[in-house]
């Protein structure tokens, strides 16, 4: 069934878990994200990123997750573009991520309050550097400022913040440091719930000890892509007899369950 952004983050945050938000590319992936979230019993994001943003896209997502036997929220990933955002609540998506990271701080607030008038918003302060897309090497950007951040979510009404503690999107070019103590820094001035982006390169100690000092939302797409590509790849011979699309279909999907079934166990806290 649907379920509210807030809802799926608050019940995280109040048991010390983590809800998994995982971008579906196509149907096989939101299918997978879905059927490894109903095998643990947990409310699930779903996210779409802007470059595959497409009305029919958004409304199959928006289906999948009112199907679901489990919560599930569609979200639209990285924004700025008005225009989309409203559109993606319009289709039914339950947030948006309005990113105006990359902004003067007084855009970014102004883009984020007008976001919250439309819906549920996630905003970030502090670079998230790489792209959501396409994975690419690269070193961590601008930290989170822990002061910073209690200003803007109040200014804001956020319903979560997205933060920049040497996490980033795609893979890492050194091995991830993440800065603990500015973690707990944010995590006692902000009292909305916060989110941690690039999960893909971190281990399952990173994310157990970010879940504890405070993250309640953790965003994952490099490794369901790798993992998806893997898939088909070796599926491909067994499935050109026959012309079998539907084998190809069914082992895409398990696959990506496969992964989200292991982040949601990290999650939960086992
Ligand atoms: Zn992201």
């Amino acid at each position: 069934m649907k379920a509210r952004f807030s809802e799926l983050l608050g019940a995280a945050q109040a048991q010390n878990a983590a809800v998994g938000a995982f971008t579906a590319y196509n149907l096989e992936t939101a299918i997978g994200v879905v059927r490894a979230a109903a095998r643990r019993k947990r409310g699930v994001i779903l996210l779409v990123s802007e470059r595959s943003f497409d009305d029919v896209f958004v409304g199959a997502l928006v289906a999948v997750a009112e199907r679901a036997s489990v919560p599930v929220c569609v979200q639209l990933d990285h924004s700025v573009v008005h225009r989309t955002i409203e559109q993606a609540f319009e289709l039914g998506a339950g947030a948006v991520l309005a990113a105006g990271s990359k902004l003067p701080f007084e855009h970014n607030v102004a883009l984020v309050q007008w976001a919250a008038g439309h819906g549920e918003v996630e905003a970030e302060l502090g670079g998230i550097e790489g792209d959501e897309d396409i994975a690419t090497a690269v070193a961590a950007g601008a930290l989170t400022d822990p002061e910073e951040a209690a200003d803007f979510v109040r200014q804001t009404g956020a319903a979560c913040l997205a933060v920049s503690i040497g996490n980033v999107h795609g893979t890492y070019r050194e091995p991830p440091e993440l800065d603990w103590a500015r973690l707990e820094a944010i995590r006692e001035r902000v009292d909305v719930p916060l989110s941690l982006h690039g999960a893909s390169g971190l281990t399952d100690d990173h994310l157990r000890r970010a879940i504890s000092l405070g993250i309640a939302k953790v965003n994952v797409n490099t490794e369901l892509r790798e993992q998806y590509l893997r898939t088909t790849e070796l599926a491909l011979d067994r499935v050109r007899e026959g012309a079998n699309v539907l084998a190809l279909n069914s082992a895409q999907s398990e696959a990506v369950a496969a992964v989200v079934e292991a982040k949601l166990a990290v999650y939960d806290g086992y």
